[in-house]
Protein backbone atom coordinates (compact mmCIF):
# COMPACT_ATOMS: atom_id res chain seq x y z
CA UNK A 1 0.00 0.00 0.00
CA UNK A 2 1.35 3.45 -0.89
CA UNK A 3 1.45 5.78 2.13
CA UNK A 4 -0.95 8.75 2.09
CA UNK A 5 0.74 11.96 0.90
CA UNK A 6 1.50 14.59 3.53
CA UNK A 7 -1.35 17.08 3.96
CA UNK A 8 -0.68 20.83 3.80
CA UNK A 9 -3.29 23.44 4.66
CA UNK A 10 -2.88 26.88 3.17
CA UNK A 11 -4.94 29.53 4.93
CA UNK A 12 -5.52 32.61 2.78
CA UNK A 13 -6.02 32.49 -0.97
CA UNK A 14 -4.26 35.66 -2.08
CA UNK A 15 -1.21 35.55 -4.36
CA UNK A 16 1.01 34.28 -1.51
CA UNK A 17 -1.36 31.46 -0.57
CA UNK A 18 -2.02 30.38 -4.15
CA UNK A 19 1.70 30.39 -4.96
CA UNK A 20 2.40 28.27 -1.86
CA UNK A 21 -0.45 25.92 -2.87
CA UNK A 22 0.93 25.29 -6.36
CA UNK A 23 4.42 24.49 -5.08
CA UNK A 24 3.17 22.23 -2.30
CA UNK A 25 0.89 20.35 -4.72
CA UNK A 26 3.75 20.04 -7.23
CA UNK A 27 5.91 18.73 -4.38
CA UNK A 28 3.51 15.83 -3.78
CA UNK A 29 1.40 17.12 -0.87
CA UNK A 30 -2.39 16.95 -0.60
CA UNK A 31 -3.25 20.64 -0.45
CA UNK A 32 -6.36 22.41 0.85
CA UNK A 33 -6.72 26.20 0.57
CA UNK A 34 -9.02 27.74 3.21
CA UNK A 35 -10.28 31.29 2.77
CA UNK A 36 -12.67 33.40 4.82
CA UNK A 37 -14.32 34.98 1.77
CA UNK A 38 -16.65 33.51 -0.84
CA UNK A 39 -13.85 33.48 -3.39
CA UNK A 40 -10.05 33.80 -3.39
CA UNK A 41 -7.64 36.42 -4.77
CA UNK A 42 -9.97 39.38 -4.23
CA UNK A 43 -7.21 41.90 -3.58
CA UNK A 44 -5.27 40.68 -6.59
CA UNK A 45 -8.37 41.34 -8.69
CA UNK A 46 -8.59 44.84 -7.22
CA UNK A 47 -4.91 45.37 -8.08
CA UNK A 48 -5.92 44.45 -11.62
CA UNK A 49 -8.05 47.61 -11.88
CA UNK A 50 -4.79 49.57 -12.03
CA UNK A 51 -3.38 47.25 -14.70
CA UNK A 52 -1.71 44.80 -12.27
CA UNK A 53 1.87 45.89 -11.89
CA UNK A 54 3.33 42.41 -11.44
CA UNK A 55 6.98 43.24 -10.92
CA UNK A 56 9.75 45.60 -12.04
CA UNK A 57 12.50 45.29 -14.61
CA UNK A 58 15.26 47.27 -12.85
CA UNK A 59 18.63 45.65 -12.09
CA UNK A 60 18.27 42.97 -9.43
CA UNK A 61 20.85 44.66 -7.17
CA UNK A 62 18.61 47.74 -7.03
CA UNK A 63 15.43 45.69 -6.85
CA UNK A 64 16.40 43.82 -3.69
CA UNK A 65 17.11 47.13 -1.93
CA UNK A 66 13.46 48.22 -2.18
CA UNK A 67 12.35 46.08 0.76
CA UNK A 68 12.39 47.15 4.39
CA UNK A 69 10.59 46.17 7.55
CA UNK A 70 10.20 46.53 11.27
CA UNK A 71 12.54 45.47 14.05
CA UNK A 72 14.91 42.65 13.07
CA UNK A 73 14.05 42.85 9.34
CA UNK A 74 16.43 40.22 7.89
CA UNK A 75 17.99 42.12 4.99
CA UNK A 76 20.10 39.14 3.85
CA UNK A 77 17.31 36.53 4.08
CA UNK A 78 14.85 38.77 2.24
CA UNK A 79 17.38 39.45 -0.49
CA UNK A 80 18.04 35.73 -0.78
CA UNK A 81 14.31 34.99 -1.11
CA UNK A 82 13.98 37.54 -3.93
CA UNK A 83 17.12 36.28 -5.69
CA UNK A 84 15.75 32.72 -5.55
CA UNK A 85 12.48 33.87 -7.07
CA UNK A 86 13.43 37.01 -9.06
CA UNK A 87 11.28 39.17 -11.37
CA UNK A 88 12.27 37.13 -14.45
CA UNK A 89 10.85 34.00 -12.81
CA UNK A 90 7.62 35.78 -12.03
CA UNK A 91 7.35 36.79 -15.69
CA UNK A 92 8.11 33.20 -16.75
CA UNK A 93 5.47 31.99 -14.30
CA UNK A 94 2.87 34.31 -15.87
CA UNK A 95 3.98 33.14 -19.30
CA UNK A 96 3.36 29.56 -18.15
CA UNK A 97 -0.26 30.54 -17.60
CA UNK A 98 -0.41 32.01 -21.10
CA UNK A 99 -0.23 35.58 -19.73
CA UNK A 100 2.17 37.67 -21.77
CA UNK A 101 3.87 40.51 -19.86
CA UNK A 102 5.59 43.68 -21.02
CA UNK A 103 7.92 46.20 -19.41
CA UNK A 104 6.99 49.88 -19.52
CA UNK A 105 9.61 52.56 -20.03
CA UNK A 106 9.48 53.14 -16.27
CA UNK A 107 10.55 49.52 -15.72
CA UNK A 108 7.15 48.47 -14.36
CA UNK A 109 5.99 45.09 -15.67
CA UNK A 110 2.33 44.43 -16.49
CA UNK A 111 0.30 41.68 -18.17
CA UNK A 112 -0.28 42.71 -21.79
CA UNK A 113 -4.04 42.70 -21.07
CA UNK A 114 -3.57 45.11 -18.12
CA UNK A 115 -5.93 43.15 -15.89
CA UNK A 116 -5.81 40.39 -13.31
CA UNK A 117 -9.00 38.41 -13.97
CA UNK A 118 -7.77 36.21 -16.86
CA UNK A 119 -4.61 35.33 -14.92
CA UNK A 120 -6.51 34.51 -11.72
CA UNK A 121 -9.06 32.40 -13.61
CA UNK A 122 -6.40 30.31 -15.36
CA UNK A 123 -4.36 30.01 -12.18
CA UNK A 124 -7.28 28.59 -10.19
CA UNK A 125 -8.14 26.18 -13.01
CA UNK A 126 -4.55 24.95 -13.02
CA UNK A 127 -4.51 24.57 -9.24
CA UNK A 128 -7.68 22.48 -9.36
CA UNK A 129 -6.08 20.27 -12.02
CA UNK A 130 -3.11 19.86 -9.67
CA UNK A 131 -5.59 18.48 -7.11
CA UNK A 132 -5.73 21.54 -4.84
CA UNK A 133 -9.02 21.68 -2.88
CA UNK A 134 -10.62 25.01 -2.06
CA UNK A 135 -12.66 25.60 1.09
CA UNK A 136 -14.06 29.12 0.82
CA UNK A 137 -16.26 30.76 3.50
CA UNK A 138 -13.88 29.18 6.02
CA UNK A 139 -12.51 31.88 8.35
CA UNK A 140 -9.72 30.60 10.55
CA UNK A 141 -10.88 30.40 14.18
CA UNK A 142 -8.09 28.57 15.98
CA UNK A 143 -4.55 27.31 15.47
CA UNK A 144 -2.98 24.62 17.58
CA UNK A 145 0.10 22.49 17.95
CA UNK A 146 0.34 19.42 15.78
CA UNK A 147 -0.10 21.59 13.75
CA UNK A 148 -3.88 21.83 13.65
CA UNK A 149 -6.52 24.37 12.74
CA UNK A 150 -10.20 24.92 13.17
CA UNK A 151 -12.34 27.16 11.02
CA UNK A 152 -15.44 28.96 12.25
CA UNK A 153 -18.53 26.73 11.70
CA UNK A 154 -16.49 23.54 12.26
CA UNK A 155 -16.62 22.01 15.72
CA UNK A 156 -13.37 20.05 15.64
CA UNK A 157 -9.80 20.99 14.85
CA UNK A 158 -8.15 19.12 11.95
CA UNK A 159 -4.51 18.04 11.94
CA UNK A 160 -2.20 18.66 8.97
CA UNK A 161 1.39 17.71 8.27
CA UNK A 162 2.07 21.47 7.88
CA UNK A 163 0.12 24.71 7.64
CA UNK A 164 1.05 27.82 5.65
CA UNK A 165 -0.64 31.03 6.71
CA UNK A 166 -0.93 33.67 3.98
CA UNK A 167 -3.58 35.87 5.55
CA UNK A 168 -2.54 39.23 4.10
CA UNK A 169 -2.07 42.61 5.76
CA UNK A 170 -4.67 45.10 6.94
CA UNK A 171 -5.46 47.36 3.99
CA UNK A 172 -8.63 47.11 1.91
CA UNK A 173 -10.33 44.85 4.53
CA UNK A 174 -13.35 44.30 2.28
CA UNK A 175 -11.13 42.08 0.09
CA UNK A 176 -10.64 39.77 3.09
CA UNK A 177 -7.36 41.14 4.46
CA UNK A 178 -8.90 42.36 7.70
CA UNK A 179 -6.18 41.24 10.15
CA UNK A 180 -8.82 39.38 12.21
CA UNK A 181 -6.17 36.65 12.55
CA UNK A 182 -3.96 38.78 14.82
CA UNK A 183 -5.50 37.61 18.16
CA UNK A 184 -5.30 33.96 16.99
CA UNK A 185 -1.51 34.22 16.79
CA UNK A 186 -1.21 36.47 19.86
CA UNK A 187 -3.00 33.71 21.80
CA UNK A 188 0.19 31.66 21.25
CA UNK A 189 2.40 34.50 22.52
CA UNK A 190 3.40 35.44 18.96
CA UNK A 191 4.32 39.13 18.66
CA UNK A 192 2.62 41.11 15.90
CA UNK A 193 4.02 44.53 14.97
CA UNK A 194 0.96 46.83 14.84
CA UNK A 195 -0.26 47.42 11.29
CA UNK A 196 0.12 50.88 9.79
CA UNK A 197 -0.91 52.21 6.38
CA UNK A 198 1.84 52.01 3.75
CA UNK A 199 1.70 53.25 0.16
CA UNK A 200 -1.04 55.62 1.19
CA UNK A 201 -2.11 59.21 0.89
CA UNK A 202 -1.23 61.78 3.57
CA UNK A 203 -3.62 64.33 4.95
CA UNK A 204 -3.12 68.09 4.75
CA UNK A 205 -5.26 70.59 6.65
CA UNK A 206 -6.13 72.63 3.56
CA UNK A 207 -8.82 75.26 4.05
CA UNK A 208 -12.03 74.24 2.23
CA UNK A 209 -11.78 76.92 -0.44
CA UNK A 210 -8.24 75.85 -1.38
CA UNK A 211 -9.22 72.15 -1.33
CA UNK A 212 -12.08 72.89 -3.70
CA UNK A 213 -9.73 74.57 -6.19
CA UNK A 214 -6.94 71.98 -6.21
CA UNK A 215 -8.84 68.71 -5.70
CA UNK A 216 -8.18 66.15 -8.45
CA UNK A 217 -5.28 68.13 -9.94
CA UNK A 218 -1.87 66.50 -10.49
CA UNK A 219 1.55 68.02 -9.83
CA UNK A 220 4.02 66.51 -12.30
CA UNK A 221 7.81 66.19 -12.64
CA UNK A 222 8.62 66.84 -9.01
CA UNK A 223 11.25 65.92 -6.52
CA UNK A 224 9.69 65.33 -3.11
CA UNK A 225 11.80 65.22 0.05
CA UNK A 226 11.01 63.90 3.52
CA UNK A 227 13.93 64.41 5.89
CA UNK A 228 17.08 63.23 4.10
CA UNK A 229 15.22 61.11 1.51
CA UNK A 230 13.90 62.19 -1.84
CA UNK A 231 11.64 60.65 -4.49
CA UNK A 232 10.92 61.75 -8.04
CA UNK A 233 7.51 61.53 -9.61
CA UNK A 234 4.01 62.90 -9.45
CA UNK A 235 1.54 63.82 -6.76
CA UNK A 236 -2.22 64.00 -6.92
CA UNK A 237 -3.92 66.68 -4.84
CA UNK A 238 -7.08 65.47 -3.13
CA UNK A 239 -9.67 66.99 -0.82
CA UNK A 240 -7.91 65.28 2.07
CA UNK A 241 -4.29 65.86 1.12
CA UNK A 242 -1.71 64.28 -1.16
CA UNK A 243 -1.57 60.91 -2.95
CA UNK A 244 0.80 59.39 -5.47
CA UNK A 245 3.92 57.41 -6.13
CA UNK A 246 6.37 60.05 -4.91
CA UNK A 247 4.82 60.22 -1.44
CA UNK A 248 4.21 56.44 -1.23
CA UNK A 249 7.95 55.86 -1.49
CA UNK A 250 8.56 58.16 1.47
CA UNK A 251 6.00 56.42 3.75
CA UNK A 252 8.47 54.72 6.12
CA UNK A 253 10.34 57.95 6.89
CA UNK A 254 7.16 60.07 7.13
CA UNK A 255 5.70 57.60 9.65
CA UNK A 256 8.82 57.98 11.78
CA UNK A 257 8.71 61.82 11.80
CA UNK A 258 7.04 63.38 14.87
CA UNK A 259 5.83 66.25 12.67
CA UNK A 260 5.72 64.84 9.15
CA UNK A 261 6.14 67.22 6.25
CA UNK A 262 7.22 67.11 2.64
CA UNK A 263 9.46 69.61 0.90
CA UNK A 264 8.75 69.73 -2.83
CA UNK A 265 11.04 70.97 -5.57
CA UNK A 266 8.49 72.04 -8.19
CA UNK A 267 11.21 72.58 -10.81
CA UNK A 268 13.88 69.97 -10.08
CA UNK A 269 15.50 70.28 -13.48
CA UNK A 270 15.84 74.06 -13.42
CA UNK A 271 18.53 75.76 -11.33
CA UNK A 272 17.58 78.71 -9.11
CA UNK A 273 19.72 81.09 -11.19
CA UNK A 274 17.86 80.03 -14.35
CA UNK A 275 14.50 80.60 -12.69
CA UNK A 276 15.65 84.09 -11.65
CA UNK A 277 16.97 84.86 -15.15
CA UNK A 278 13.66 83.91 -16.77
CA UNK A 279 11.99 86.61 -14.65
CA UNK A 280 14.55 89.34 -15.31
CA UNK A 281 12.19 92.01 -16.63
CA UNK A 282 9.43 91.27 -14.11
CA UNK A 283 9.12 93.78 -11.26
CA UNK A 284 5.93 92.68 -9.47
CA UNK A 285 3.24 89.95 -9.44
CA UNK A 286 5.99 87.36 -9.62
CA UNK A 287 3.66 84.46 -8.91
CA UNK A 288 1.33 85.33 -11.78
CA UNK A 289 4.31 85.75 -14.13
CA UNK A 290 5.69 82.34 -13.06
CA UNK A 291 2.70 80.71 -14.72
CA UNK A 292 3.98 81.62 -18.17
CA UNK A 293 7.71 82.10 -17.65
CA UNK A 294 8.31 78.97 -15.58
CA UNK A 295 5.32 76.96 -16.87
CA UNK A 296 4.14 76.71 -13.28
CA UNK A 297 0.55 75.40 -13.26
CA UNK A 298 -2.28 76.93 -11.27
CA UNK A 299 -2.40 74.26 -8.52
CA UNK A 300 1.32 74.77 -7.82
CA UNK A 301 0.85 78.54 -7.71
CA UNK A 302 -2.09 78.20 -5.31
CA UNK A 303 -0.02 76.02 -2.99
CA UNK A 304 2.93 78.42 -3.11
CA UNK A 305 0.67 81.34 -2.26
CA UNK A 306 -1.02 79.46 0.58
CA UNK A 307 2.09 78.05 2.24
CA UNK A 308 4.75 80.71 1.46
CA UNK A 309 3.08 83.84 0.03
CA UNK A 310 2.89 86.73 -0.44
CA UNK A 311 6.02 87.17 -2.53
CA UNK A 312 7.35 90.71 -2.40
CA UNK A 313 10.75 89.67 -3.74
CA UNK A 314 11.61 87.33 -6.59
CA UNK A 315 14.16 85.52 -4.42
CA UNK A 316 11.42 84.45 -2.03
CA UNK A 317 9.41 82.87 -4.84
CA UNK A 318 12.47 81.10 -6.29
CA UNK A 319 13.31 79.72 -2.84
CA UNK A 320 9.71 78.56 -2.22
CA UNK A 321 9.43 76.96 -5.67
CA UNK A 322 12.48 74.83 -4.93
CA UNK A 323 11.30 74.14 -1.35
CA UNK A 324 7.51 74.14 -1.18
CA UNK A 325 6.97 72.88 2.37
CA UNK A 326 3.67 71.17 3.18
CA UNK A 327 2.97 69.99 6.74
CA UNK A 328 1.08 66.69 6.89
CA UNK A 329 -1.39 65.85 9.63
CA UNK A 330 -1.15 62.05 9.26
CA UNK A 331 -1.65 59.14 6.87
CA UNK A 332 -5.03 58.33 5.34
CA UNK A 333 -6.87 55.42 7.04
CA UNK A 334 -5.37 51.96 6.56
CA UNK A 335 -8.56 50.73 4.85
CA UNK A 336 -7.65 52.95 1.87
CA UNK A 337 -3.94 52.12 1.73
CA UNK A 338 -2.51 49.99 -1.06
CA UNK A 339 -0.57 47.95 1.48
CA UNK A 340 0.27 47.84 5.15
CA UNK A 341 3.45 47.87 7.19
CA UNK A 342 3.64 45.69 10.30
CA UNK A 343 2.59 42.08 10.79
CA UNK A 344 4.17 38.95 12.23
CA UNK A 345 7.40 40.09 13.94
CA UNK A 346 10.66 38.73 12.52
CA UNK A 347 11.71 37.54 15.98
CA UNK A 348 8.90 34.96 15.74
CA UNK A 349 10.03 33.45 12.42
CA UNK A 350 12.94 31.16 11.57
CA UNK A 351 14.91 31.15 8.31
CA UNK A 352 12.36 28.82 6.68
CA UNK A 353 9.56 31.27 7.62
CA UNK A 354 8.25 28.83 10.23
CA UNK A 355 6.74 30.20 13.44
CA UNK A 356 9.12 29.30 16.27
CA UNK A 357 6.22 28.92 18.73
CA UNK A 358 4.08 26.77 16.40
CA UNK A 359 6.33 24.22 14.71
CA UNK A 360 4.95 23.16 11.35
CA UNK A 361 3.15 26.50 10.80
CA UNK A 362 4.76 28.74 8.16
CA UNK A 363 3.92 32.32 7.13
CA UNK A 364 4.08 34.09 3.76
CA UNK A 365 3.10 37.32 2.02
CA UNK A 366 2.00 40.65 3.37
CA UNK A 367 1.07 39.31 6.82
CA UNK A 368 4.80 39.38 7.70
CA UNK A 369 6.43 42.62 8.88
CA UNK A 370 7.96 43.84 5.59
CA UNK A 371 7.01 46.59 3.19
CA UNK A 372 7.94 47.90 -0.23
CA UNK A 373 6.88 50.79 -2.45
CA UNK A 374 4.46 50.42 -5.35
CA UNK A 375 6.07 49.42 -8.63
CA UNK A 376 5.46 45.66 -8.57
CA UNK A 377 7.56 45.01 -5.47
CA UNK A 378 4.58 43.91 -3.35
CA UNK A 379 3.37 41.05 -5.53
CA UNK A 380 6.97 40.01 -6.15
CA UNK A 381 7.59 39.99 -2.38
CA UNK A 382 4.47 37.88 -1.82
CA UNK A 383 5.54 35.33 -4.46
CA UNK A 384 9.10 35.18 -3.16
CA UNK A 385 8.12 34.67 0.50
CA UNK A 386 5.48 32.12 -0.50
CA UNK A 387 7.99 30.21 -2.61
CA UNK A 388 10.35 30.12 0.36
CA UNK A 389 7.66 29.10 2.87
CA UNK A 390 6.37 26.33 0.55
CA UNK A 391 9.87 24.91 0.18
CA UNK A 392 10.26 25.10 3.96
CA UNK A 393 6.94 23.32 4.51
CA UNK A 394 7.80 20.58 1.96
CA UNK A 395 11.16 20.10 3.67
CA UNK A 396 9.34 19.82 7.00
CA UNK A 397 6.83 17.18 5.88
CA UNK A 398 8.79 15.04 3.42
C1 LIG B 1 -5.92 48.97 -4.78
C2 LIG B 1 -4.71 48.08 -4.73
C3 LIG B 1 -3.86 48.00 -5.81
C4 LIG B 1 -2.71 47.20 -5.76
N1 LIG B 1 -1.91 47.14 -6.85
C5 LIG B 1 -0.78 46.42 -6.80
C6 LIG B 1 0.08 46.32 -7.93
O1 LIG B 1 -0.25 46.81 -9.03
N2 LIG B 1 1.27 45.63 -7.79
C7 LIG B 1 1.62 45.05 -6.60
O2 LIG B 1 2.72 44.49 -6.50
N3 LIG B 1 0.78 45.06 -5.54
C8 LIG B 1 -0.39 45.72 -5.61
N4 LIG B 1 -1.23 45.76 -4.54
C9 LIG B 1 -0.84 45.01 -3.31
C10 LIG B 1 -1.06 43.49 -3.46
O3 LIG B 1 -2.37 43.26 -4.00
C11 LIG B 1 -0.92 42.83 -2.08
O4 LIG B 1 0.37 43.12 -1.58
C12 LIG B 1 -1.10 41.32 -2.19
O5 LIG B 1 -2.41 41.00 -2.64
C13 LIG B 1 -0.87 40.66 -0.84
O6 LIG B 1 -0.95 39.28 -1.06
P1 LIG B 1 -1.17 38.25 0.14
O7 LIG B 1 -1.38 36.92 -0.51
O8 LIG B 1 -0.10 38.39 1.14
O9 LIG B 1 -2.53 38.71 0.86
P2 LIG B 1 -3.96 39.05 0.27
O10 LIG B 1 -3.96 39.24 -1.18
O11 LIG B 1 -4.44 40.16 1.14
O12 LIG B 1 -4.80 37.74 0.58
C14 LIG B 1 -5.07 37.32 1.90
C15 LIG B 1 -6.16 36.27 1.84
O13 LIG B 1 -6.35 35.74 3.15
C16 LIG B 1 -7.74 35.60 3.43
N5 LIG B 1 -7.92 35.71 4.88
C17 LIG B 1 -7.63 36.76 5.68
N6 LIG B 1 -7.93 36.47 6.96
C18 LIG B 1 -8.42 35.21 6.95
C19 LIG B 1 -8.88 34.34 7.99
N7 LIG B 1 -8.94 34.73 9.28
N8 LIG B 1 -9.29 33.10 7.64
C20 LIG B 1 -9.24 32.67 6.35
N9 LIG B 1 -8.81 33.46 5.34
C21 LIG B 1 -8.40 34.71 5.64
C22 LIG B 1 -8.36 36.77 2.69
O14 LIG B 1 -9.73 36.56 2.43
C23 LIG B 1 -7.51 36.83 1.41
O15 LIG B 1 -8.07 36.00 0.39
C24 LIG B 1 -2.42 46.48 -4.58
C25 LIG B 1 -3.28 46.55 -3.50
C26 LIG B 1 -4.43 47.32 -3.56
C27 LIG B 1 -5.35 47.37 -2.38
Amino acid sequence: MTPAPPSIAIVGGGPAGLRAAELCAAGGAAVTVFDAKRSVARKLLVAGYGGLNLTHGEALDDFVGRYSGGSGFPVRLFEEMIRRFPPDELRAWADGLGIETFEQRTGRVYPREMKAAPMVRRWIERLRKQGVRFEVNHPLAELGPGPSLRCRHTSEAANFSAIILALGGASWPKTGSDAAWVPLLEAHGIAITPFEPANCGWEVAWPDDLAGRIEGKPLKNLRVHAGPLGADGELMLTRHGIEGGAIYQLGPILRAMPEPQVVIDLKPEVAEATLARKMESVRRDFLAAAGERWKLGEPARLLLEHFHGPFDELDELVEATKNLTIPLTGPRPIAEAISSAGGVAWSEIDDELMLRKLPGVFVAGEMIDWEAPTGGYLIQGCFATATHAARGALGYVL
